[in-house]
């Protein structure tokens, strides 16, 4: 992925030309502040040894301890740690939590691992980068085909590591080990948030409303079961394994229980006469409202031209690509970025964060209600500047992270500063 990088910074460059950003702080956020490589060699079920490649960044800490994910992945590489980790920084900003952007991987495919070795991946990645994270430095959490037991091998690593229990040190933790209640489903919550407070704006009506989900996994199962209670009609899902379409709608709750019992949206039942259809067709079936909850760049220059929704939902990161941002523009499809549309997970993390070190516990009526009000305020504040500027809603948002990034990194001086100005 050579360009992912590349083609995700032009969108810090195009919100700092609206904004006339100082230099300085262009250049503080072009390039990762740390990335550290190593292998993660681990004893096979078989006896013999393997190494799989794995990376940490941590792009940029200005606005406080980086955050991130940790994605374990057959095609992970350095080039998308970096961008996931330049998308966290702006995630985070846009979200005003007090952390910066990082990210980890493990080039690894978890299918083909059984639960030991996993466990062992699990607990080398800690200590390959024990010395790296820290409650007060990097706070990894679940990502891509990681999970909460994932996270409890690695925080249980860290705290044997240091001979100190740790719970800050990693979210998306299990509840009974520090985890925060309302972190499991936090991703699509906040995606769905995102889309009430925009709603009537965007031009979407509940009731009128079909939908179509790029895959099915925590973040787009949760969201399609809140929009389906919020009567919008689920029309199309898709997962690795195949796509279904379905006009009379279907109901997700039965859709994951027939994922869980053969591991394939396929063959789901749904109201009316359902079709499969290609996974490909799906960004570009008939629908009012697209919600990629996939892997990046699924919205190119090649399909955007075709995509019959009105709105998109970015629960997924970097699901369309630069180019076919104008594209999508100029064509008047609305689309709320992946860092304000999938914030409410590492926002989540955030409160099991603060619930870690102070000790103090929150039900989950007041996990939602917080989540909820910050979803609100940075959606109303994403939408103001994109007004502003008479731009859409990515613009919007990049800018208003910028803003936040840009206020913390010139209170240390800027180059109008050391050059005797003010
Ligand atoms: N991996 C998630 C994301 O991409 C969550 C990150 C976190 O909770 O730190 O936003």
């Amino acid at each position: 992925m050579p360009d992912l990088f590349a083609s995700a910074k032009k969108r810090l460059m195009a919100a700092a030309e609206m904004l006339d950003v100082d230099g300085d702080v262009l250049e503080m956020l072009s390039y990762p502040k740390e990335t550290l490589s190593s292998s993660v060699t681990v004893r096979m079920d078989n006896g013999s040894l393997k190494s799989f490649k794995a990376w940490r960044c941590r792009y940029n800490d200005a606005l406080g301890p980086t955050k991130g994910g940790i994605r374990f992945h057959p095609d992970a590489c350095i080039e998308e740690v970096m961008t996931l980790a330049f998308w966290m920084t702006f995630k985070c900003a846009v979200a005003g939590l007090p952390f910066g952007g990082g990210k980890g991987a493990v080039a690894v495919d978890t299918k083909k691992l059984s639960n030991r070795e996993l466990e062992r991946v699990s607990r080398q990645f800690m200590q390959n980068y024990a010395t790296f994270v820290g409650p007060d430095r990097d706070i990894p959490a679940p990502d891509m085909y990681t999970n909460g037991i994932v996270m409890a091998w690695m925080v249980d690593e860290y705290s044997k590591m240091t001979d100190t229990p740790t719970p800050g040190v990693i979210t998306g933790k299990p509840v009974p080990l520090g985890g925060s209640k309302g972190r499991e489903d936090a991703t699509g919550r906040g995606g769905f948030y995102v889309l009430c407070t925009l709603a009537e704006r965007l031009g979407i009506e509940p009731a009128k409303t079909r939908v179509a989900l790029q895959g099915f996994g925590n973040a787009a199962s949760h969201c399609a079961q809140l929009l389906h209670e919020a009567g919008y009609r689920i029309v199309a899902v898709s997962d690795s394994s195949g796509a279904l379409y379905d006009a009379d709608g279907m109901d997700p709750a039965e859709v994951l229980a027939h994922k869980k019992d053969t591991g394939s949206v396929a063959g789901a039942p749904t109201k009316g006469k359902s079709r499969e259809i290609g996974g490909e067709e799906l960004v570009t079936c008939d629908c009012d409202l697209l919600v990629p909850a996939a892997l990046e760049d699924q919205i190119t220059c090649d399909n955007a031209a075709d995509v019959q929704a009105k709105v998109i939902l970015e629960l997924a990161n970097g699901p369309t690509s630069f180019d076919a941002d104008d594209l999508l523009l100029e064509r008047g499809v609305w689309v709320v970025p992946d860092i304000l549309a999938n914030a409410g997970g590492v926002t989540v993390s955030y409160f099991e964060w603060l619930q870690n070190r102070g000790g103090d516990y929150w039900d989950a009526d007041t996990v939602r209600d917080r989540l909820r009000r910050k979803m609100e305020t940075e959606a109303e504040n994403v939408w103001a500047m994109a007004e502003e500027y008479e731009t859409g809603l990515r613009a919007g948002a990049y800018m208003h992270g910028l803003k936040r990034l840009e206020a913390a990194i010139s209170a240390h001086g800027t180059r109008a500063y050391f050059n005797g100005g003010s």
